[in-house]
């Protein structure tokens, strides 16, 4: 069966991402493989979402489509006023540089850089001022302060983790992703990293949408919500 893509002209109001029936199917040779089933979900700006759901639920592939590195099958993915179903490749990569700043459990960072370099360069790639004080307000925010002059390898698995984010924050994203961020750490760690998703969320006022499968992180969140099979079947909000 082949889907064609609807094309709502329903204007999606004042939220920072919109999902209107979404589905996403990936086809294999011979198989067909059902990821997102018809997603309606709206996002202010400003909040902090947590998306949970068991594996295969569907948490990364509405993430990719979120940060627009996957298109939808069918439906609409409207993110900062984006239309990025029907937006080129250029202004869907723009977003992604400049709008939507995404962190992922594996690191980015450069193995022979500074943290504080790692923070400048994250910056000077997304046509942000790299300037020290600028790079040393972002360590600071997550508790990094007395680790800029520390390599990667010189740093625990939650300061790296941390220092991941600072280099997608340097880049002023509106909209920030995280993906299983806190999935490999220990509890206190994973604290440490949460705490500075916090101070960040509250300091930028971005909006944040971190998928988790861990009940403890995603009630950290403001709103929870959670997929199975590739539905939306909790919408909760906790504050
Ligand atoms: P989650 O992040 O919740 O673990 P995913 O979004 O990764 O779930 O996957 C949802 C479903 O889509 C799963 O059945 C998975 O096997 C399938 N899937 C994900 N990515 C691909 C891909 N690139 N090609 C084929 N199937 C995929």
């Amino acid at each position: 069966m082949e889907l064609t893509v609807a094309i709502p002209t329903t204007p999606t109001g004042g939220a920072a991402i919109s999902l209107r029936d979404v589905i996403r199917i990936y086809r294999e040779v011979d198989v067909e493989t059902i990821a997102l089933r018809g997603i309606d979900l709206e996002i202010e700006a400003g909040e902090f979402v947590a998306v949970i759901g068991r594996s295969g639920s569907g948490k990364s592939t509405l993430l990719n489509l979120i940060a627009g590195s996957d298109r939808p099958t069918a439906g609409r993915v409207v993110v900062a006023g984006i239309d990025l179903a029907r937006a080129a490749e250029d202004e869907r990569s723009l977003l992604r540089g400049r709008t939507v700043g995404i962190v992922y459990q594996s690191q980015n960072l450069v193995p022979t850089l500074s943290l504080l370099e790692n923070v400048a360069l994250a910056a000077a790639l997304a046509g942000r001022p790299a300037d020290e004080p600028t790079c040393r307000d972002a360590l600071e925010i997550l508790g990094l302060a007395e680790r800029g002059d520390h390599r990667p390898e010189q740093l625990s698995g939650g300061e790296q983790q941390r220092a991941a984010l600072a280099c997608v924050l340097a880049g002023h994203p509106s909209v920030l992703l995280a993906d299983e961020i806190t999935g490999e750490l220990d509890s206190a760690a994973a604290a440490s990293v949460l705490d500075a998703v916090d101070r960040a969320h509250r300091a930028t006022g971005a909006t944040v949408v971190l998928v988790t499968h861990d009940p403890d992180v995603a009630a950290r969140s403001q709103r929870i919500i959670e997929l199975r099979d590739g539905r939306v079947v909790v919408d909760q909000r906790l504050s």
